[in-house]
């Protein structure tokens, strides 16, 4: 991961990114009999993030672009971290990005029999080997990319030896660590992988699918390949680290495969995000020691997290087709997804007015218990939404940030003597303040120009600034939870130390007391989203209670993108 990727670089337009183009020139040429077939193939040991997205909605939208199936397959084959927690939530986490396996929801754990019989004819042939020494032992020979590895004392085992032990590392009769099973490839080939690379080891903690039945688990190299040729698959997308593996995938699936079928691996670039981290191990580490608020709290990269924090389905389909799909590894800016998400929001959120910071403003010349209703549209992005009734009355929530006792050159908001709008109502003008003993101010007073109501002839008399306000009496309390990002530098898996000392410490500001207008204090359904006038994008969090809705702020108005491009 070296360079910042600035340039929407990949996503020419309509053209297909190279993934798709070797799926189209594989089909053109009759490969597999002309099926495609791609798998999403998830450990079950967290939660699914945005790098996975970017991950199935290759091989979920492959084979819907091009007439194919694409298999849900669970990898579990190391029952020491593994969960049905976890799968629920991945099936969930796939659907609201809006795909479907159908009938084709897989595990890898159901391949064990077969991979367990290919295991022992390979032992058979000569083509693997119990060995007895230490992980560390084993390490130590393993050699360096320019220095071969050297031989296991037990490489020349007879066969008939690797059987009976293999069946009895399977029977219980050994601890964990004392063997494994290796393939007996090439000590001082250039490629790493295939000295000898573990096929087998002993684990003896229960697996949550199969139980106690076996003591000895695939590993990933030796389960992954032929999982994909088990279930016909033709594609096995996957990320760049995976590029070394790719000659030990094909030698193995190659013990399976022939010329009218074959899977093959093909990689990209993963995601990798400014101000965040998406290595699974980091993101559990925050989760269990209470550094958020779980695996969906709006500051995290999970699927749940974003979708708890209002990012839309779309909007994260947008983020991944503009970054694209490439060989090379990049770290793409946070301001992109942000941007798609603000565009998104802005074609459909409907329009609300919020005080997240309130003060009172009282107009003195209006009439006291008097209240009118006022329109405001729903989304001037899209006219047919219409407009819904706002009250307006005497006392009025305007936001504190608003007013300047002794405001600067360039302050075009409240201030002392001068006029502003109040946002589709009227003109008013300041005309004095009431402060506390600590010299807050606690009320504002204010005068308004009956002439100047919104809509009405004559009431486009000019005024530099317009305010948001909400109706004291009838406003309904709120909590807002204001979100930054999680991490406070650009690139926390970059940077030498502990990943947890880099964490953002403000990246959670709550105000208590909000105030929303009534109309939408009757509108509160966890998960629907609003734009708060002047202040951003806001969704509503499952929290909320009749008495105190709560939202999450998913985004402010400004987009910090488009000003980067132009750098
Ligand atoms: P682990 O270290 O636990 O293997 P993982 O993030 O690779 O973590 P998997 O459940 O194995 O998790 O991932 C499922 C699929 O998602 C894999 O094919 C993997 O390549 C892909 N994937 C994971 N992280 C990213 C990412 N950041 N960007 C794109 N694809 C990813
Ligand atoms: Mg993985």
């Amino acid at each position: 991961m070296t360079e910042i990727i600035k340039e929407e670089e990949t996503g020419k337009e309509a053209g297909l990114n190279f993934v798709e183009q070797e799926i189209v020139n594989d089909l053109a040429a009759g490969k597999n009999g002309g099926r495609l077939n791609t798998r999403f193939p998830p450990e079950p040991n967290g939660y699914l993030h945005i790098g996975h997205a970017k991950a199935f909605i290759m091989d979920f939208g492959a084979a819907e672009k091009f007439g194919g199936t694409c298999n849900l397959r669970f990898d579990d084959t190391n029952p020491q971290k593994e969960d049905t927690e976890y799968v629920e939530a991945i099936k969930e986490d796939i659907h609201w990005l809006g795909f479907d396996w159908g009938d084709r929801l897989y595990y890898a754990s159901d391949y064990f029999p077969q991979l367990f019989d290919l295991a022992v004819r390979m032992i058979k042939e000569g083509k693997a080997y119990v060995d007895e020494q230490s992980s560390e032992e084993i390490a130590r020979q393993k050699g360096t990319p320019t220095k071969p590895g050297e031989n296991s004392p037990f490489r020349d085992r007879p066969v008939e030896e690797n059987l009976d032990l293999f069946y009895r590392m399977n029977n219980g009769e050994f601890e964990e660590g004392s063997m494994v099973l290796r393939a007996k490839i090439d000590m001082a080939s250039d490629n790493m992988h295939f000295r000898d690379p573990i096929m087998y080891r002993i684990i003896k903690t229960p697996h949550w699918r199969t139980g106690d039945k076996w003591k000895v688990y695939p590993m990933y190299d030796f389960a992954h390949g032929q999982s994909d040729y088990f279930e016909g698959v033709t594609h096995s997308i996957c990320t760049l680290e995976f590029v070394p593996h790719r000659p030990l995938y094909e030698y193995f699936v190659k013990e399976l495969a022939d010329e009218t079928y074959c899977p093959r691996q093909i990689e990209f670039n993963r995601l990798n995000l400014t101000y965040t981290v998406m290595s699974k191990r980091k993101l559990l580490q925050l989760v269990k020691e209470g550094l958020v608020n779980g695996w969906d709290d709006p500051r995290m990269p999970t699927l749940r997290g974003l979708r708890r924090r209002g990012y839309t389905p779309s909007s994260i389909k947008e983020f991944v087709n503009k970054i694209g799909y490439t060989k090379y590894e990049a770290l793409n800016h946070i301001e992109l997804l942000e941007h798609s998400v603000r565009e998104d929001l802005n074609k459909t959120a409907t329009r609300v007015s919020v005080i997240q910071n309130p003060v009172k403003l009282i107009l003195t010349n209006y009439p006291e218990g008097q209240t009118e209703t006022l329109y405001m549209e729903n989304n001037p992005e899209n006219p047919v939404e219409g407009q819904h009734g706002m009250p307006f009355s005497r006392e009025l929530w305007i936001e504190r940030e608003d007013f300047m006792e002794n405001p600067p050159k360039k302050f075009f908001r409240m201030s002392p003597d001068k006029e502003v709008r109040l946002k589709g109502a009227y003109i008013i003008k300041c005309t004095g303040v009431k402060k506390n003993d600590n010299g807050e101010i606690e009320e504002i007073y204010a005068t308004y120009d009956p002439e100047t109501r919104s809509g009405l002839p004559g009431a486009d008399r000019k005024v530099k600034g317009t305010l948001h306000w909400v109706s004291a009496p009838t406003a309904v309390d709120a909590e807002i939870r204001d979100y930054d990002r999680l991490f406070a530098v650009e690139n926390p898996s970059a940077e030498e130390g502990d990943f947890r000392d880099l964490l953002n410490p403000d990246s959670l500001k709550i105000r208590e007391n909000a105030k929303i207008e009534p109309w939408l204090a009757e509108r509160i359904n966890a998960g629907d989203n609003y734009q708060f006038v002047r202040l951003g994008y806001y969704v509503v969090d499952p929290d909320s209670t009749p008495e105190k809705p709560v939202f999450n702020k998913t985004i402010g108005l400004k987009d910090t993108w488009a000003k980067e491009m132009k750098k």
